[in-house]
């Protein structure tokens, strides 16, 4: 029998037990490494952690750009370009065109890869592919509470919802202005 929680949250990056055996977990270097672990002093499992992916696009439909609005938290209610964690088992490409659909109901021919942002306070790399749509239908998902496309002069740069977004939406538009567009790689390191 299985007791429903009160609510399902995504579990914390450290874990308290051992996912081998149970046991709980210490934290220190290992032999031969030089930075803290998570350590089994019970089985010997060693329990990485390392950086999240993050993968998404900037579609475009007749010179406006795709955003969609968030129904989920962080930032509930702000508007973002359509991306999501990678999932394992796919490339950045697929995991972009993947989130892009599932967000917004928007099919989109893939373009270059945009940007490359990390973001080391979160453990996480932000990685934008430019997208084209091969449609104006949207069909948001749960995941959002609305999907809109956006001309330059409507863009909700008070409402959008993380500082990867502004800025990938910032070289979108400078790059267009140029007639050029280029992969734009560079750190978000403070808030
Ligand atoms: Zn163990």
């Amino acid at each position: 029998m299985s007791v429903q929680p009160p609510h399902y949250f995504p579990a914390p990056r450290r874990a308290k037990f051992c996912s081998q055996c149970g046991t709980p977990i210490s934290r220190r270097v290992p032999d031969g490494d030089n930075r803290e672990r998570d350590i089994c002093d019970h089985c010997g499992a060693i329990h990485y952690q390392n950086p999240r992916v993050v993968v998404g696009t900037v579609p475009v439909w007749e010179n406006r750009i795709l955003l969609c609005r968030r129904a989920i938290e962080p930032r509930y209610d702000t508007w973002t370009l359509p991306a999501g964690f990678m999932e394992l088992g796919e490339t950045t490409a697929q995991g972009a065109a993947r989130e892009t659909l599932e967000e917004s109901g928007a099919r989109v021919e893939l373009g270059e890869l945009f940007t490359v942002i990390d973001v080391p306070q979160v453990d996480q790399v932000h990685i934008y592919y430019l997208a084209r749509a091969l449609g104006p239908e949207l069909d948001p998902g749960p995941e959002s509470l609305d999907a809109r496309y956006y001309d330059e002069s409507e863009i909700p740069w008070d409402d959008l919802s993380f500082r990867t977004v502004v800025t990938t939406l910032r070289h979108y538009l400078e790059d267009r202005r140029r007639g050029v567009y280029q992969a734009h790689r560079y750190s978000l390191e403070h808030h």
